[in-house]
């Protein structure tokens, strides 16, 4: 018998994920998942054409984005899961982190500037991969691409280790958005909101503030953490008769070594979800 996987945390060309949203489908049918949901940065874009298109390959598909918010200086990502498809409340707030993206992006490549590297707003915004373009949400990974291709840094993660991570020299946050309101926004719009990947959180404080909020589950699962990880969050998790919710945070070829699939959500989750979603 087959396991119920739904892997309902990936990313796709609308953000930084080097697949486009029907690609991504067609990987989730070759690997037989069961459940699935898109999970841009900042963007619900990709739901026009892929929610109906899972229908027609009979893959259980949810909408879904992954919001960077700020608490206490910390960059938080909330998974918000479920809304309609297009509300215009989560389609206002995209927008609004279209904005802050583009000032933002302004602020670092000046400072990449400064240490003498030139990275244009156009290079970030026609980066290609492979025959696809980025489309949507510009961030960090679309510069850090740039920079390798025009030979400042060797890799990736080279770029965010010497120059774009959160202490280091060229980093900026631009304008922020808490996570209140964000969680706010997500809930008028009648969406589920989780605390993503919460093992990034840094501090057990920031941590302790997150578990005040009135989340509706928390990712327990997540892409190649161990067992003794994902325990520690289930614990918490039963005790506060949340979501249990689990992906792989496929991004495709920029992290080649996270598989689509490797981390899932399960059949009775997935199907609390699933039942919100389609009776919106
Ligand atoms: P941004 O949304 O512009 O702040 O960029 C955040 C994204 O950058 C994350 O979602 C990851 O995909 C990627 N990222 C963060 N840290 C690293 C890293 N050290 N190496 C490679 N990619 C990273
Ligand atoms: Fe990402
Ligand atoms: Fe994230
Ligand atoms: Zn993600």
């Amino acid at each position: 018998m087959e396991i119920f996987k739904a892997d309902i945390h990936c990313h796709s060309t609308y953000s930084d994920g080097t697949l486009s949203p029907e690609e991504l489908l067609l990987k989730a049918k070759e690997i037989q998942l069961s459940g699935f949901s898109i999970t841009d940065h900042d963007t619900i874009d990709a739901h026009d054409s892929a929610i109906e298109l899972a229908k027609t390959m009979n893959i259980k598909m949810i909408t879904g984005a992954e919001f960077s918010c700020v608490h206490k200086n910390e960059s938080i990502h909330i998974l918000a899961y479920s809304f309609p498809v297009g509300h215009e409340s989560i389609k206002a707030l995209c927008e609004k982190h279209h904005h802050r993206r583009f000032y933002r992006n302004e602020e670092i490549l000046k400072k990449l500037r400064h240490h003498g590297m030139i990275v244009t707003q156009e290079e970030i915004a026609n980066l290609t991969f492979g025959s696809q373009t980025h489309k949507k949400t510009i961030g960090r990974p679309h510069i850090a691409q740039v920079m390798v291709a025009k030979g400042y840094v060797k890799t990736v993660s080279e770029a965010f280790h010497k120059y774009l991570g959160e202490d280091r020299s060229c980093y900026a946050s631009g304008q922020s958005f808490s996570v209140e309101e964000t969680i706010d926004i997500i809930h008028q719009a009648h969406g589920l909101v989780i605390i993503a990947h919460p093992h990034l959180i840094s501090s057990g404080k920031i941590f302790r503030d997150l578990l005040e909020m009135p989340f509706d589950g928390m990712e327990c699962y997540y892409s190649r953490q161990h067992a003794g990880v994902n325990k520690r969050f289930v614990t918490i998790g039963q005790k506060k008769n949340w979501l249990m919710t689990g992906g792989s945070d496929f991004h495709g070829d920029i992290k080649p070594d996270i598989h689509l699939g490797c981390s899932w959500t399960n059949k009775e989750t997935f199907e609390i979800l699933y039942n919100h979603f389609i009776c919106q």
